[in-house]
């Protein structure tokens, strides 16, 4: 099966307590719930493309063991190909969180598989082939990202990416990509300066940007051109976890599909919006049908 949409990236299982208080150094607290969750950005805006509609393929990488065949299980059942993910010996990245009543948390990560990914496997480069956009973020090592990028912007593939966790990046990264998706903080870490104006001006110079704002909606940047407003809808939030993921997952989709800019856009705020009306990560993400009716 040929993808509009590759993403390569991290899959993780999220193992998530709930803890009246978090755990001080060397305290042992006792917990409340406890749930297995699917998450890693590459997973999570896989999903989210998905959903909407698009035909999209994960190349990533999961441990042989049993949470791995349930990142597989997840991704395919929300339509996700995943003939192009390797095993790696070992464990499956896993998220260690825990939730304290007021919803503060700590987070430690545990690469695992993703962090075997130091360069492009055959099955990824063969994936990348046959796509039209390619999806990356800054979860797996950054060679694999650089090696990525530039293999497919060797074979006119899109590239779309998703500088986060936000970083600095080798000069070279940006000549590879054709569409930056930032947040703020991303944005400014990047552009090396605090304001965002500013930052996604200089960023604009390197290639096609769109700063997402939260609440406040985006800003589409094309290179070289005047900056334009891409308004959020007025909804109440419940739980904007992910909402960034589904709004890059939706709008590659979109764009792989051949929708122009303006229109995929609106796809993808409408899909973020519905995302944030409801609890959860990934499996907040709209379907195809779902993102038509709120559209009228
Ligand atoms: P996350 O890290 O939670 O995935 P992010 O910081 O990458 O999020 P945001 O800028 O918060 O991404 O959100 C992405 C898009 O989702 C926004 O551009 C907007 O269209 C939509 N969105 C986010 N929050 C809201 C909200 N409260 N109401 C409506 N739309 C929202």
């Amino acid at each position: 099966m040929s993808a509009g949409v590759v993403v390569l990236g991290s899959a993780n299982m999220d193992l998530v307590a709930t803890a009246e208080r978090l755990p001080g150094r060397g305290e042992t607290v006792a917990g409340g719930t406890f749930r297995l969750v699917p998450g890693g950005k590459g997973a999570n805006q896989a999903v989210a493309a998905a959903r909407a509609g698009g035909a999209v393929r994960f190349a990533g990488a999961v441990g042989d063991d049993d949470l791995g065949r349930r990142v597989l299980a997840a991704l395919a059942a929300a339509g996700v190909d995943t003939a192009a993910v390797t095993r790696a010996a070992g464990p499956t990245g896993t998220a260690h969180i825990t939730v304290d009543a007021a919803g503060d948390n700590t987070i430690v990560v545990v690469p695992g598989a993703n962090g075997t990914l130091t360069a492009l496997a055959p099955a990824h480069a063969a994936a990348i082939d046959g796509a039209d956009t390619l999806l990356l973020q800054l979860e797996l090592p950054l060679s694999l990202v650089c090696e990525a990028a530039a293999y497919a912007r060797a074979r006119g593939v899109r590239v779309v990416l998703t500088p986060a966790p936000a970083r600095p990046l080798p000069d070279g990264l940006l000549a590879d990509v054709d569409l930056l998706v930032p947040n703020e903080h991303e944005a400014t870490i990047l552009a090396g300066t605090p304001d965002p104006d500013a930052a996604v001006r200089r960023l604009a110079e390197r290639c096609d940007v769109v700063l997402t704002l939260g609440a406040r909606g985006a800003v589409h940047a094309a290179a070289g051109a005047e900056p334009v407003a891409v308004p959020a809808f007025p909804v109440t939030a419940v739980d904007t976890t992910a909402a960034g993921d589904t709004f890059v997952g939706v709008l590659a989709a979109a764009l792989a599909d051949g929708t122009a800019m303006a229109g995929a856009l609106r796809r993808a705020t409408a899909a973020a919006a519905l995302s944030v009306q409801r609890p959860g990560a990934s499996d907040s993400a709209p379907t195809a049908a779902e993102i038509d009716s709120f559209l009228g």
